[in-house]
């Protein structure tokens, strides 16, 4: 006798490679409609839950994402939250770790698991790791172990998606997590790292929606010119801007190079430091060269990723704060994207 369904999952497709095929014009990848997917993988009429589908009107390679597809993203997922125990988002690895970090900050008191997943290859093509990733995504999805935070399913790992960034576009294991472990790891069985899985809200979910793209993204480098920064920092509106900084936060010492950071900041630009390095954490005054940043009111971003500190400095700014909060909350662990102090 057929057991019966009792799980729901949505499966949104956005696009990305999973869903991709060749043109046979020019011989680029393109997203294709949700349709063929299922036609290559027909074992998702066969799983143990009801499976629905959502897809985007338009299916997008993912280096398109913009905060307005975030909104719409988090729109669906409120519209049929009580509807369904769990989410599954196909999307394009390119940006997946900005999308999931978004998410995170969006979906608060999220109570029901939210799984971004894609693939290296597309659906179509014989040795493609789509199906592995799709398939298991919903298995996780749909489990009795309920896992309520928005997460990166990729290559046997589950991962927290404000902690993950994409570091290899040939290898099958595209995402990695340096700063914190993994929440499951998918072997013969699906094993969860409890410890370092949030404890379930159950509360209301609440979706706060919002970002202000009026940031900056600057990585320091050798030769750096600081009339780079300068002109960068003084672009009209800009409200934050997170430097890119070496090892554990540090910064050239030459004053000419601090004073801009300072005029920045003494016009009112929040300046947030992260680092270079996928693993390890910001420490500013551990070395002379960062000594004078933490001086300044360099804030310190501590261990979060280049991703996370993107979409949490865009959403924090997209809310009705006040400066001083905003600067308070931006260090703060706010949907576990930070380590505490
Ligand atoms: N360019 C693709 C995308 O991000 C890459 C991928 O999906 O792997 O949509």
């Amino acid at each position: 006798m057929p057991r019966k369904k009792s799980k729901r999952i949505l499966i949104i497709y956005t696009g990305g490679t999973i869903g991709m095929m060749k043109e046979h014009r020019n011989h680029t990848l393109v997203p294709v409609n949700f349709k063929e997917i299922i036609r290559q993988v027909p074992e998702l009429l066969h799983l143990n839950c009801k499976i629905d589908f959502h897809a985007s009107h338009k299916p997008i390679d993912s280096s398109n994402v913009q905060p307005d597809f975030w909104e719409e993203l988090a729109g669906v997922i409120k519209k049929k939250y009580n509807q369904y125990n769990g989410f599954v988002i196909l999307h394009g690895t390119d940006t997946m770790a900005y999308t999931a970090s978004a998410l995170s900050f969006m979906l608060q008191n999220l109570d029901k698991p939210v799984i971004l997943t894609g693939s290296q290859l597309p659906v179509g093509v014989i040795r493609t790791d789509a199906r592995r990733n799709l398939i298991t995504s919903i298995e996780i999805a749909s489990s009795d172990r309920i896992v309520p935070e928005v997460c990166i399913y990729f290559s046997n790992q589950l991962y927290r998606g404000n902690r993950s960034e994409k570091y290899t576009s040939s290898k099958f294991d595209a995402f990695q997590s340096s700063n914190y472990p993994a929440l499951a790891d998918a072997g013969v069985n699906i094993v969860y790292n409890s410890d370092f899985i949030r404890k379930r809200e159950r509360k209301k979910l609440s979706v706060q929606s919002g970002f202000d793209t009026n940031i900056a993204l600057l990585k320091i480098y050798p030769g750096i010119h600081n009339d780079v920064i300068d002109s960068t920092l003084r672009t009209p509106g800009l409200r934050a801007a997170i430097i890119e900084t070496y090892g554990s936060g540090n910064a050239p010492t030459a004053p000419s190079f601090v004073k801009v950071l300072d005029d920045a900041i003494k016009r009112g630009i929040i300046i947030f430091n992260v680092s270079q390095c996928s693993g390890g954490t910001v420490d500013q005054g551990k070395y002379e060269t960062s000594v004078q940043l933490m001086k300044i009111g360099v804030i310190s971003g501590r261990d979060i990723t280049t991703e996370a500190a993107l979409t949490k400095l865009m959403f924090l700014l997209g809310q009705k704060l006040s400066k001083r909060e905003i600067q308070k909350l931006i260090q703060k662990d706010l949907q576990g994207e930070i380590s505490d102090k």
